[in-house]
């Protein structure tokens, strides 16, 4: 597989697929020898952007920060798969227009189905009060008007959500195979 350097931004709700999907599509990526890097929000977190906390100014920041990071890997010819809630639309267009070889895929799933699935306890957490500012519960979420891709996980396979991201990385000529 011969790949041109790419952000692949995957915005959606607490639940909503980021990790996986990007994760499964990252090993297919690298098994067929692409260079790939993943930031991932909530080790971002941890590190590039530690001490930040979740009010729009601080979540703008992180996003900047990210952006600005898969901005370098993404002209020098690396495939950016970046996963964060992401939740502010007018910071994704900025990304977006600074970065240029950027597309956009929306994780899509009912915020009923995000809090079902429950992966890291932390809607129970939002819901009781003990986490404030929780996207979808207390804190808004702005859902991509025109994203490159959908992903409906309440809907698709995990196999389905891989396929339509693989397809459209290969229509805008990101990935040809050799
Ligand atoms: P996020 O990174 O967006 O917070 P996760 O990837 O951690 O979300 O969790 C998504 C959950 O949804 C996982 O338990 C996963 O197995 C499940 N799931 C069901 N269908 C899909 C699908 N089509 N794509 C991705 N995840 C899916």
């Amino acid at each position: 597989m011969q790949h041109r350097g790419v952000t692949v931004w995957f915005t959606g709700l607490s639940g909503a697929g980021k990790t996986t999907i990007s994760h499964a599509l990252a090993d297919k990526l690298r098994s067929q020898g692409c260079k790939l890097e993943i930031l991932d929000g909530d080790i971002v977190r941890e590190n590039l952007t530690k001490g930040l906390g979740f009010s729009k100014e601080d979540r703008d920041t992180n996003i900047r920060r990210i952006g600005f990071v898969a901005h370098l890997l993404t002209r020098n010819g690396v495939i950016v798969f970046v996963s964060a809630i992401s939740p502010y639309r007018a910071i994704r267009e900025e990304l977006k227009e600074k970065i240029g070889d950027f597309v956009e895929v929306f994780v899509n799933a009912p915020l009923a189905v995000c809090e079902d699935r429950d992966v890291k306890g932390l809607y129970k957490k939002a819901r009781s009060g003990e986490i404030a500012q929780f996207t979808g519960i207390s804190d808004p979420y702005e859902a991509p008007e025109n994203p490159t891709v959908e992903c409906r996980t309440d809907l698709e396979t995990l196999e389905e959500s891989m396929a339509k991201v693989m397809k459209t990385l290969e229509e805008l000529g990101y990935l040809t195979a050799e």
